[in-house]
């Protein structure tokens, strides 16, 4: 019987698949670091899986007949050529020699590396050799999971299902969604819980708050999900699979014809040149920044490389990552925030307290590195050690008074000092810049706004402490306003605050890739965004049709009204033509 239940939308785009009713922690990748003594036995696993994938296409090679059979050998043979190549198979010893990988962790981050560098490319040809990159390592981890433990096993024949789950946490999505996990739904969440904001970067479809999910929906059944919508339809009918597939056609031609202004500057009607940055939090991010044509990262975050590990990464295993995204961004500016562990992003190294009564409100991003000096030398020193490769800025989260942009600041001084001193290239100047996401750090800007280079607006946690309403807590989503007037004036405030000071500032929380909110931020004075990547074009285009000098005619209205429905409708007169 169709029924269909309705939540919020999260993450973009539909899905259709079977349904698996699960807590998903349990098939996670092991991504714990692996002891001294297994790293040979490892090495030897990942080389037999290696041998198997290369039998596995010389048995497909020799089966070959018929009219394509010399083309169908000639992918083969490229095929078999990278799985004999050198710098392919002992890039992945090394992973686990050195970096202590388990094989299908190490596999993965050689793919993710390798696929970074060929969608950097210019030539169109070049950039598709990815996909060779993507079946070459998805037949050696088929390979692997020959011999692999029962949970991988499981993992892997999630292909093509809708997970559906009271709430997945943000480190359990990826390997989720490259087992390929169709879609999401959660009984719970929010659209800008850190989860979300993962499965828009993974494109993978969400719906959250679906509450009565996991009791109307059974295991198998199919399941067509549209997270934009938030609407979930169990047992589609054949108007719904009509609709899925027009939306299929109708999202191709909407990209290819997005694709037209991915070399295009930012502009509005009235010439005003606007920097649409992009943040990421993957090596596909990257990519889709650079082929949508961003201005660079603005906000790069760090700590998912710190989730789901026992340890922490090593300053070597940092600046390789920072590297990759420097390099891949082709000498564009990136900020690499600090880490911001603490509230609902916890880690599995004992770095996050897990005792305490309100994470939202405690011992989260910046405080948490404060504590832990050591931490945060070993990452600012990576993060120092890539500016060497491109212009990179360092960001700090969670600040809420001076003094911790003082020892920050001092922190990356010595480190500076200490990586020069040892004959290490850095750049002459790596700027350093706030998160403005506290309301205490937005109140007392103009007397901070001499210590930092740089402002950028976190309005996901602005709005979340402003308003005293847990940006997880779906029980209260329709009091989580963006547009509540303390809100307003308090963005406005900081981009004044600091375009007066003659420092830059972005907004980096989820609304600058709203287009409900573009007309309003350029009204409030705001030029430079960063977002997601896959929204990038649409914000461009959007702009392009808005005039800026008519828009800051409505900045005292919109300043002035006192509640939401009166800021809605001069909104509403913005966008009048
Ligand atoms: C924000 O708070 O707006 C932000 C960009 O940071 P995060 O979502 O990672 O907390
Ligand atoms: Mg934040």
């Amino acid at each position: 019987m169709r029924l269909v239940l309705t939540g919020s939308g999260a993450s973009r785009g539909m899905a259709l698949g079977r349904a698996r009713l699960q807590q998903p922690s349990r098939y996670l990748v092991d991504e714990r670091p692996l002891p001294a003594d297994e790293v040979e036995a490892e090495v030897e696993r990942l080389k037999r899986a290696i041998e198997i994938a290369r039998d596995e296409l010389a048995a497909l090679r020799d089966k070959l007949h018929g009219s394509m059979a010399r083309e169908v050998a000639e992918f083969i043979d490229a095929h078999s050529l990278m799985l004999a190549d050198r710098e392919l198979t002992s890039g992945i010893y090394e992973l686990v020699r050195q970096g202590r990988y388990r094989a299908s962790a190490a596999l993965k981050l050689q793919r993710d590396r390798l696929v970074a560098v060929f969608e950097a490319m210019d030539d169109p040809y070049l950039r598709s050799r990815k996909e060779d990159i993507e079946h070459v390592i998805a037949r050696v981890q088929a390979g692997l999971l020959r011999e692999a433990s029962s949970e991988e096993r499981k993992l892997a024949a999630r292909v093509g299902e809708i997970l559906v789950s009271d709430s997945v946490a943000p480190a359990e999505l990826v390997p989720l969604a490259e087992h390929g996990v169709l879609g999401v739904v959660q009984t719970a969440g929010s659209r800008v819980s850190h989860g979300a904001i993962l499965a828009r970067s993974l494109h993978l479809p969400m719906v959250v708050a679906a509450h009565d999910a996991l009791g109307a929906i059974q295991d198998d059944d199919l399941v067509l999900i549209d997270g934009e919508a938030g609407e979930v339809i169990v047992h589609p009918a054949a108007p719904d699979l009509a609709r899925y597939r027009a939306w299929q056609r109708d999202s191709l031609q909407r990209s290819k014809q997005l694709a037209l202004l991915a070399d295009r500057d930012t502009r509005t009607r009235d010439g005003v040149a606007i920097a649409l940055y992009a943040n990421a939090e993957s090596a596909t991010d990257i990519a889709l920044a650079r082929a949508s044509g961003a201005a660079g990262i603005g906000l790069y975050r760090t700590e998912f490389l710190f989730m789901q590990r026992r340890e922490p990464p090593s300053e070597d295993e940092q600046f390789q990552a920072y590297c990759d995204v420097v390099l891949g961004m082709g000498g564009l500016p990136v900020t690499i925030r600090t880490l911001d562990l603490g509230a609902d992003k916890a880690d599995a190294s004992g770095l996050t307290l897990d005792d305490e009564d309100n994470p939202a409100l405690g011992v989260r991003g910046v405080r948490l590195s404060l504590r832990h000096p050591q931490l945060m030398r070993t990452q600012l020193r990576a993060i120092l050690r890539a500016s060497a490769f491109g212009p990179v800025r360092v960001l700090v989260p969670m600040v809420c008074a001076a003094e911790e942009m003082s020892q920050m600041r001092v922190l990356l001084r010595d480190c500076a000092r200490d990586l020069r001193s040892a004959g290490h290239e850095i750049a002459d100047n790596v700027e350093l810049g706030a998160m403005i996401e506290v309301p205490a750090a937005a109140i007392a800007l103009p007397s901070m706004i001499r210590k930092l280079d740089f402002v950028a607006i976190g309005t996901n946690d602005l709005v979340q402490y402003t308003l005293a309403i847990d940006r997880n807590n779906d029980h209260l989503a329709d009091l989580y306003d963006p547009l509540h007037p303390a809100v307003l004036r308090l963005l406005a405030q900081t981009i004044t605050t600091a375009q007066r000071a003659g420092k830059r500032v972005s907004l980096c929380g989820e609304m600058a890739g709203d287009r409900r909110y573009t007309a309003l931020l350029l009204a409030l004075g705001l030029t430079d965004f960063s977002m997601h990547p896959g929204v990038l074009l649409e914000v461009r285009e959007l702009i392009a049709t808005l005039d800026r000098g008519e828009l800051r005619k409505h900045t005292a209205a919109l300043l002035r009204a006192p509640t939401r429905e009166r800021i809605e409708r001069v909104i509403t007169r913005m966008h009048a033509p």
